[in-house]
């Protein structure tokens, strides 16, 4: 079974077109997404209309939520707190609601899918140390995929059963210094490729700037941090 796994979109249609059509060449059977479809982008409609048209199952992000009326954005810095109210004035109701009904958590029978991790879909995995806890609370699971970070990452459990936590970094606004979009390919039987994209980060950005956001947010998209 081979698998393409996404996350972090952050409503940057650009990054998502082009990732969706690596992934498309690739074949996988499936595809996840990981959360935070929208946020900091000018596009949210677009990209949520693309993950419900190709019925692709997704974890709710933090700033899902946030768009969505379930949370409100208190925790957030001043850029994604103005996104977050941004977005959440944009989007139709439909993808409102649509946004709001997605779950904390999806299994499929080869991996767990959260956001920020299995304990608490806002915590940030950075490290070993957060991520030792997090290999206890995965049942029968050997991998957990996660976002949320926006860096891509790999886990290995040190004592106990061999079980992994997995990122495959962002597609919508990567922060490792690779401003080329993120993405894995988790196949079952050779195991997990982390793949980059390339895409228009120019008309992401003009779109960010004409929309009335931070333009901090549309500058970090070609430094990729
Ligand atoms: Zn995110």
């Amino acid at each position: 079974m081979k698998y393409a796994v996404i996350s972090d979109i952050h409503a940057n249609l650009e990054a998502l077109l082009s990732v969706l059509s690596d992934i498309d060449a690739l074949r996988p059977g499936f595809v996840v997404c990981l959360g935070d479809i929208v946020g900091y982008g000018a596009d949210p409609n677009a990209c949520v209309d693309i993950i419900r048209e190709r019925n692709i199952p997704s974890v709710m992000g933090n700033h899902d939520a946030a768009a969505a009326g379930v949370t409100e954005p208190c925790n957030f810095n001043p850029a994604a707190r103005e996104a977050a109210l941004w977005t959440r004035n944009e989007l139709t109701e439909e993808n409102a609601d649509f946004l709001a009904a997605l779950p904390d958590s999806i299994e499929t029978e080869h991996f767990l899918a959260v956001h920020g991790a299995i304990s608490d879909p806002d915590k940030y995995i950075l490290d070993y140390g957060d991520a030792e806890p997090e290999f206890y609370l995965m049942g029968r699971h050997r991998l957990c995929f996660f976002g949320h970070t926006h860096v891509p990452a790999r886990h290995k459990s040190l004592s106990g059963p061999e079980r992994f936590l997995v990122n495959p970094g962002s597609v919508g606004q990567p922060r490792d210094g690779n401003p080329r979009a993120a993405f894995l390919i988790y196949d079952t039987d050779t195991g997990i490729e982390f793949r980059r994209a390339e895409y228009d980060i120019a008309s992401a950005q003009e779109k960010i700037i004409e929309s009335g956001l931070d333009k901090r947010l549309a500058e970090r998209l070609s430094r990729g941090w």
